[in-house]
């Protein structure tokens, strides 16, 4: 399949980008790596008359600690995300979600404000975001705001970037010390998008859980945090008993869709093993012992 026509324009500013996107004589859209967007052009899914490549922003590249919050470019490449000794001291469940995206070939391509952009409910980096209180800054549009994950993820491939803005970088505050976490995933083959996904972070003191973070992914239209299943946790322990309830309060709590890919079924049984792998390894690297 091949794409319709476009033009193309490739900036190096972010005020650059913005203009040509507030520019409502011809629909523009930003193409950052290009690995969900030029599939659905090729398909025949978007036909936008201009695409502005963002790809030579330098400052949409930066990835910084300061002040106990780490900054990550939107145009950081999923390769570099996964490299980064910044990433792997403070966020190590990001380290190992990266490795579960997609090839090698596209993971030097792909960027993060493609993958939360796109907001594909299987991938891998909105669950991410959920899991780990991410801010969104946007720029352009009615000026520069400022995004909570848990409101950027609307429906299926639906964010709330508004037209004309553009997605500049991802904030994640620190975690406390005493804090552990799990992520697993099943997908059909390596590299395909998750048939179920969870992650999880929990912080101990004193053999109790003080702070309980679960995100799921895959079976439903956005990545979910889950509410309920968090709170049963909060001031526990973990033992047998416990980690069976949340599981099944997980399960009951999900709808995902039978597709060709998985049953719902089925979906539901993986996110109830995934969840109980994930608590466990969270709870054991944040120092609890399991009773
Ligand atoms: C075969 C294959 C398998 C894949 N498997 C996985 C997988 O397992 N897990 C996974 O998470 N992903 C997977 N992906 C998707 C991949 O991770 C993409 O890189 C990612 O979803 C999009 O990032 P990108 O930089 O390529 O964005 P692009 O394709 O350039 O853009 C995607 C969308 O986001 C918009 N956009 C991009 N950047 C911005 C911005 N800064 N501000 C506003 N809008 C923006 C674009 O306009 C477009 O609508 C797969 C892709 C392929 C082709």
């Amino acid at each position: 399949m091949k794409p319709p026509i476009f033009d193309y324009v490739k900036v190096s500013t972010v005020e650059e980008a913005t203009a040509i996107l507030a520019d409502s004589s011809k629909e523009a859209v930003v193409i950052a790596g290009g690995q969900s967007l030029l599939p659905m052009l090729n398909f025949r899914l978007a036909a936008p008359e201009i695409l502005v490549d963002i790809s030579g922003i330098e400052a949409l590249k930066s990835l910084i600690e300061r002040d106990n919050v780490v900054t990550i470019g939107a145009m950081t490449r999923h390769v570099d995300l996964g490299s980064s000794p910044i990433i792997a001291r403070h966020f190590p469940v990001i380290t190992k979600a990266v490795t579960h995206i997609a090839h090698l070939a596209i993971r030097n391509r792909g960027t993060i404000g493609g993958s939360l952009c796109h907001a594909d409910p299987a991938a891998e980096l909105p669950m991410m975001a959920l899991l780990l209180n991410a801010e969104l800054m946007v720029a352009g549009g009615k000026g520069p705001r400022t995004i909570a994950a848990k409101d950027f993820f609307q429906s299926a491939l639906e964010t709330d970037i508004q037209e004309g803005e553009l997605l500049v970088s991802v904030s994640l505050p620190l975690l406390p010390p005493n804090t552990g976490w799990g992520f697993e995933e099943v997908s059909r083959k390596s590299g395909d998008f998750a048939l179920a996904a969870v992650s999880a972070i929990l912080v101990v003191n004193d053999g109790e859980i003080s702070e309980a973070r679960i995100a799921v992914a895959g079976v439903d239209e956005t990545p979910r945090r889950m509410n309920g299943a968090e709170a049963m946790l909060r001031g526990k322990m973990l033992d047998d008993d416990h980690l069976t309830a949340v599981c099944e309060t997980i399960q009951s709590e999900i709808n995902p869709e039978t597709d060709l890919q998985a049953s719902s079924n089925y979906r539901r049984h993986l996110i109830g093993v995934l969840t109980a792998r994930v608590l466990k390894d969270a709870f054991a690297g944040a120092g609890g012992i399991f009773e």
